[in-house]
C-alpha cells in the first residue's frame, strides 16, 4: 500500500467510526465541523467522496427491525458558496436544455429524516433513513409525536410522506440540563431511537413534512400545499424563483433571521419545482440531480444579543459575557459569547438587543465578530460597565484594561471560583464537588475557604445533609472518599491549584522543579530573598503576583491550615545520581553542538535548575562561544565555569 492509500484508508476508517457513533448511537465524539474536516481531507485524496455529505450514513441499528425503502432516501449534494449554487443551476439547465427552470427554495431542517407509510389513509409504518436503502422501524416512536396524523382523509392506496424530525432549541435547552446531548439533532435522534416508545412519548419531538411519494401533484410547491391540506406540519418559509439572484436572496434572508426560528437549519435546499423535470434529471448513485443543499457556515452565524452580564472570576476580574438567542454553529448550540473587557465592547460598539455575527472555531469560546448596525433600533443605549462588583457590591478598581473587585476574601463569586479551580481536574481533581455542590456548601457555611474542604467530614458529623434535596448516603460517602483520596498530591499540582494570578500549569511546574519541596518553596517565598525572576520562564508579572500572594497574612494562614491536612510530594528526579542534580546553572554564549533549547531540556532531564541570571547561588555557568558579560561576572562571583566540551561530557 502506498502512503496515500494508507492515509485514505485511515481517514475512511475514522469517518466510518464517527458515522456509526453519529447515525446509530446518536453519541458523536466530534463536532460537525471536525467531521467535515475529515471529509475534506479525504476529498483531497478522493474527490468524489466529498460530493455529498452523509452519503454513506450507517447501516441500520440491529436493535430495530429493518425497513427497506421502496425508493432510496438519498442525501443531497452540497454547496458551500455561491459558485456552487451557480454551477448547480447551469448544470440542470444544460441537462434539460432549458433557459429557465423554476426552483423551490426551502430551509434545510437539521433533524433526523423519516419516512412514513399510509395505506388507504391509515398510518402503518415509519422508518429512519438508515443507510438510505434500509432504515430502522420506528413506527411506535413516530406515532407518539404530537400532531403526527394517524389517518388521512380521502386517500386511497399507498402514500409515503417524508420529512425531518427535530427538537426546538428552547425545548433542547430544557431537556439537556445535564449536557447529555451535543446538539438538538442528537437529542432528537436519541429520543426517537428508543426501544421503549414510552420514553419517546415524553420527549418534545416535532417534525416537518416536505415530500410525498404516490400522490398526483405536479410540482414541489403543490406537494407542500397538499401536505398542509392533509394535516401535516409544513415549514412556512419557501420561495419560488427561476433566477440565481432569487435563490441567493432566499439564502441570505433565512441566514439573517435564522435565530428567530427556534429550530436548527443548516442551510437551504433548492429543488427543481416541476416533478416531471425532477424525474427526467434522475439521480447519481448518491444524490438526486434535481436538488442542492447550500450549507451555512460551520464557523459563523448571526444571532441576537439579549443581554450583557458580568461574571466575576477567580482573581476578581469582571468579565462581560453576551447572552445570545441560541444558534447552532458547526453542530454546537451557542448561547454565550465572550466580550473580553470594557474596551472590546466600546471598540466594537456592542449594545444589548443588537444583531451580531458570532464566530465559533474549534474549542475556542465563541466571539462576537461584528455588530449589524443596520438592524439596531434607534435610541438603543450604550452599555455602561458597572463601577461596583455585581456579586458583592464593592467598588471596583481599574487596572489597565481590567476591572477588578478588590474583595479577594469576601466576594462570594471569587471564593466560589477559587474553590472550583482548586477541585478542578488539573488541580486536586475532586470528583463530585462541582459548582453546584460548592455553592451549596458555601451557602450552608460548611465550606468558606479551601482548607474547609478537608474538614467537611468533621463538620458533617454535626449536620444532617440527608435532609437536603439531592444528597443520599451514597453520594455523601462518595464525595468524602474522593476528598480523602486526594490528600497526597504532587508539588506542581498543589501550586497550580492555589489559583494564584498568572500561575498556570506550566509556571507551577517550573516552580515545583526549581524548589523541589513544598517547605523549600514556602520558605523562599515568605522570605525576602526571592530570586524568582531568575528562573527560566518566569517573568516579572508572576514574581509580583507571588510576592503579593505571600504578603497577605490570610493566605499564609490558609496555606498553613491546608498543608496540615496534606502530604505534598517533593519533585522526584530520576537523575538523583547525576552530577547536575539540583544544581543551579546558567547558560551564556552560543553552543556549537546543540541549540540552547535542547541544552536546557537536557539539563532539566539531568535534574538541573536553569536560571537566566547569575548570583552567588549559581553552581555552574555553561559558557559557549562569545560568552559576554556573564562570563566576567561569574569569574568575579567565583562561580565555576564549564566550557562546551565539559558540558557535552556531562550530557
Ligand atoms: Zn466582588
Amino acid at each position: 500500500m502506498t502512503d496515500l492509500e494508507k492515509m485514505r484508508e485511515k481517514l475512511q476508517n475514522q469517518i466510518n467510526y464517527h458515522n456509526i457513533l453519529y447515525y446509530q448511537k446518536s453519541k458523536p465524539e466530534i463536532s460537525d465541523a471536525e467531521y467535515d474536516e475529515l471529509k475534506k481531507k479525504l476529498a483531497a485524496i478522493e474527490p468524489e467522496a466529498y460530493a455529498t455529505q452523509d452519503s454513506v450514513g450507517a447501516p441500520p441499528d440491529e436493535r430495530f427491525s429493518k425497513v427497506e425503502h421502496q425508493e432510496p432516501m438519498l442525501s443531497l449534494e452540497n454547496a458551500y458558496d455561491e459558485q456552487g449554487v451557480e454551477k448547480f443551476l447551469s448544470k440542470i439547465k444544460r441537462f434539460l436544455i432549458a433557459d429557465e427552470i423554476e426552483i423551490l427554495c426551502e430551509p434545510k431542517i437539521d433533524g433526523l429524516s423519516f419516512s412514513a407509510i399510509y395505506e388507504d389513509g391509515k398510518f402503518v409504518k415509519a422508518a429512519t433513513r438508515g443507510d438510505g436503502f434500509v432504515g430502522e422501524d420506528v413506527t411506535h416512536n413516530v406515532a407518539t409525536i404530537k400532531g403526527f396524523p394517524k389517518f388521512l382523509q380521502d386517500v386511497q392506496g399507498r402514500l409515503e410522506v417524508r420529512g425531518e424530525i427535530y427538537i426546538s432549541n428552547s425545548d433542547f435547552l430544557k431537556l439537556n440540563e445535564n449536557n447529555e446531548f451535543a446538539n438538538p439533532r442528537n437529542a432528537a435522534a436519541g429520543s426517537l431511537k428508543q426501544l421503549n416508545a414510552n420514553i419517546t412519548a415524553k420527549r418534545p419531538l416535532r417534525y416537518f413534512a416536505y415530500s410525498l411519494i404516490g400522490g398526483i401533484e405536479k410540482s414541489q410547491s403543490e406537494v407542500l400545499e397538499k401536505l398542509e391540506k392533509l394535516g401535516f406540519c409544513v415549514n412556512e418559509h419557501r420561495s419560488l424563483t427561476s433566477s440565481l439572484n432569487g435563490m441567493l436572496k432566499f439564502y441570505n434572508e433565512i441566514y439573517d433571521c435564522r435565530y428567530n426560528l427556534d429550530y436548527d437549519i443548516d442551510g437551504i435546499v433548492y429543488k427543481v419545482n416541476d416533478l416531471v423535470l425532477q424525474s427526467r434529471l434522475g439521480s447519481t448513485h448518491k444524490a438526486p440531480r434535481s436538488a442542492l443543499a447550500y450549507k451555512f457556515s460551520a464557523i459563523y452565524a448571526k444571532t441576537k444579543l439579549n443581554k450583557i452580564f458580568i461574571q466575576v472570576g477567580r482573581t476578581g476580574v469582571l468579565t462581560p459575557v453576551a447572552d445570545l438567542v441560541p444558534v447552532n454553529i458547526g453542530g454546537v448550540l451557542v448561547s454565550r459569547a465572550s466580550l473580553h473587557n470594557q474596551d472590546e465592547i466600546k471598540r466594537k460598539d456592542i449594545r444589548e438587543g443588537d444583531v451580531v455575527t458570532i464566530k465559533r472555531a474549534g474549542d475556542v469560546i465563541p466571539q462576537i465578530v461584528k455588530v449589524d448596525e443596520g438592524s439596531r433600533h434607534t435610541n438603543m443605549p450604550e452599555f455602561v460597565f458597572p463601577d461596583i462588583c455585581p456579586e458583592c457590591g464593592s467598588k471596583v478598581q481599574i487596572e489597565g484594561v481590567a476591572v477588578r473587585c478588590p474583595e479577594e476574601f469576601n466576594c462570594k463569586a471569587q471564593i466560589v471560583e477559587k474553590l472550583k479551580h482548586f477541585v478542578s481536574k488539573d488541580a486536586f481533581d475532586i470528583v463530585g464537588l462541582g459548582e453546584k455542590q460548592i455553592k451549596f456548601f458555601y451557602d450552608l457555611e460548611l465550606i468558606r475557604q479551601i482548607p474547609d474542604i478537608f474538614i467537611l467530614e468533621e463538620r458533617l458529623k454535626e449536620f444532617s445533609l440527608k435532609e437536603h434535596h439531592g444528597w443520599g448516603e451514597k453520594s455523601i460517602a462518595n464525595l468524602l472518599s474522593a476528598i480523602q483520596s486526594r490528600r497526597v498530591i504532587s508539588l506542581d499540582r498543589f501550586i497550580f491549584s492555589l489559583g494564584i494570578r498568572f500561575i498556570g500549569q506550566v509556571v507551577a511546574e517550573l516552580l515545583a522543579n526549581y524548589y523541589v519541596s513544598y517547605d523549600n518553596w514556602y520558605n523562599s517565598m515568605s522570605s525576602n530573598d526571592v530570586e524568582l525572576v531568575g528562573i527560566d520562564g518566569i517573568g516579572e508579572k508572576v514574581a509580583e503576583s507571588l510576592k503579593s500572594f505571600f504578603s497577605q497574612e490570610r493566605n499564609i494562614k490558609m496555606l498553613n491550615d491546608l498543608t496540615a491536612y496534606l502530604q505534598i510530594l517533593p519533585v522526584s528526579s530520576n537523575s538523583s545520581d547525576s552530577f547536575l542534580n539540583n544544581k543551579i546553572i546558567v547558560f551564556t554564549g552560543k553552543l556549537r553542538a546543540m541549540s540552547r533549547g535542547e541544552a536546557k531540556v537536557r539539563a532539566k532531564v539531568l535534574g538541573a535548575k536553569i536560571s537566566s541570571s547569575l548570583s552567588t547561588k549559581t553552581d555552574y555557568l555553561i559558557a559557549g562561544e562569545d560568552p559576554g558579560s556573564k562570563y566576567k561576572k561569574a569569574m568575579e562571583l567565583g562561580v565555576e565555569i564549564l566550557d562546551e566540551e565539559q558540558w557535552n561530557r556531562l550530557c
